[in-house]
């Protein structure tokens, strides 16, 4: 698996060592070769560039994802998580899920923000690929559709110029508050687990993780 992850990323012209390294980094995580990662992959570089950003490592830019649950090439949502390093775990990425293939780039220290959004063309170019029509669509998964389908979907995004793929609006001004965070745990007075401290609740005056928590919200 790695070796052909190595394969395919080697293969892909006009990366930087760096975004190289993270794609290769982003398909073993993902796990499969599909086109919807590497569409946000790029979707996610072209984002970065708008903004005049490199790759967030710590918490001070944030990705907001349309792309929702339950449909095809939501595996976008990954793309954009690996190639601008804003992720779930980070609390930096944020899923409005409305079906859709864009997403807000905010750089937090500025206060600016773009919206990068899929274009259609491209979009109904990958539904109506034969990974798509002549796999998923029966149920097969990724992991079992031949290379020769899935890997021309996985590199096409890298082979064209950010205007082709996605359009770009912005920059424009975005401020989001910045809150400071809990560095605080707490035992669950019930069941013993450790509870964040912002999550607390009380309940007859003990302290409570929201699972024990006998009142409604
Ligand atoms: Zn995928
Ligand atoms: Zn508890």
């Amino acid at each position: 698996m790695f070796e052909r992850h190595r394969n395919i990323v080697n293969s892909i012209e006009g990366l930087k060592e760096e975004e190289r390294e993270f794609l290769y980094s982003a398909l073993n995580i993902h796990g499969h070769i599909c086109g919807g990662m590497p569409m946000g992959y790029v979707a996610g570089l072209a984002g970065l560039k708008a903004l005049g950003i490199k790759r967030e490592r710590n918490m001070d830019t944030m990705a907001i994802i349309n792309v929702g649950n339950g449909h095809a090439a939501g595996c976008f949502a990954d793309g954009v998580q690996f190639a601008t390093g804003c992720t779930s775990g980070k609390g930096i990425l944020k899923k409005e899920p409305k079906g859709k293939w864009s997403f807000l780039l905010i750089d937090k220290k500025k206060g600016k923000a773009v919206k990068v959004t899929l274009k259609g063309e491209i979009l109904k170019k990958a539904f109506s690929a034969p990974f798509i029509q002549d796999y998923r669509i029966k149920g097969i998964n990724p992991t079992d559709i031949p290379e020769n389908i899935a890997e021309p979907g996985f590199k096409r995004p890298f082979s064209l110029q950010f205007d082709q793929l996605v359009k770009v609006e912005g920059p424009f001004d975005f401020h989001i508050e910045k809150k400071k965070p809990c560095f605080k745990i707490v035992e669950c007075s019930m069941c013993g687990e450790m509870v964040a401290e912002n999550y607390v609740k009380l309940e007859e005056e003990k302290v409570v993780c929201i699972d024990c928590c006998g009142y409604k919200f």
